[in-house]
């Protein structure tokens, strides 16, 4: 586990106090499988576990792309909100499959408050989706795949690229995977298509191919959809 894992040290935007939280050296972990919506099963670690920074003595949680400082306002509305109720804990060490949860569930709460933006609150629910995924738990899953979808397609027309770390191709695929998997195949099409017909996507040709096999699944999908319909 060692080998995966460091210690940084963080001043806490909120509280000013110090404190670490365990980073991941991510080219080291060896990868075991991808599925088709960019999770990745990694093998003997799970780098997601420590995407959430925590403030054990503020509760003061984010991702460390929004780890920065914040206003007067900001502050006042997170030690009102947050710190107040805060029941000290820390989340500098190993984490367990729990706790990893539990700190994107913080993030979430932190994030709604200081309005961060739909593309931010998508990839959170995406991770939880993910987490749920590798315990197995589909309703879960299910459930914050659809939350994530919502957030990521307000977001690709509203606000602006990189969105969710993905450039916009990226995204329309993703959208388009994250449709099929909940059931609406003729809209996956759609945002496959979109991927598809993007003038860059001769320089993404990973995303290219993934396109074109999930297309076909979800047109399969759709047609047998319709056969059902017309027999009802
Ligand atoms: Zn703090």
């Amino acid at each position: 586990m060692d080998k995966y894992l460091y210690d940084k040290e963080l001043e806490c935007p909120v509280c000013s106090k110090k404190f670490t939280t365990k980073k991941v050296r991510l080219r080291k972990i060896p990868v075991d499988k991808k599925d088709p919506d960019f999770h990745i099963w990694y093998k003997g670690i799970n780098p997601i576990y420590y995407n959430v920074w925590v403030c054990p003595n503020c509760g003061f949680s984010v991702t460390e792309s929004e780890h920065k400082p914040l206003n007067m306002d900001q502050k006042a509305l997170i030690l009102k909100q947050i710190s107040m109720k805060w029941q000290k804990r820390d989340f500098g060490g190993e984490r367990t499959y729990e706790q990893a949860v539990e700190t994107h569930k913080l993030a979430m709460i932190t994030g709604t408050l200081l309005g961060k933006s739909k593309g931010y609150l998508g990839s959170l629910c995406l991770r939880l989706a993910w987490l749920y995924r590798e315990a197995d738990n589909t309703a879960l899953e299910m459930t914050h795949l659809k939350y994530a979808l919502d957030h990521l397609e307000k977001a690709y027309t509203n606000e602006s690229f990189p969105i969710a770390g993905l450039d916009e191709l990226s995204l329309a695929y993703l959208i388009g995977e994250l449709k099929r998997m909940l059931g609406e195949p003729k809209d996956a099409i759609f945002w496959y298509n979109r991927a598809l017909e993007h003038p860059d996507i001769k320089h993404k040709r990973l995303i290219q191919l993934k396109a074109r096999e999930q297309w076909q699944v979800a047109k399969e999908a759709y047609n047998l959809m319709k056969e059902r319909a017309k027999d009802a």
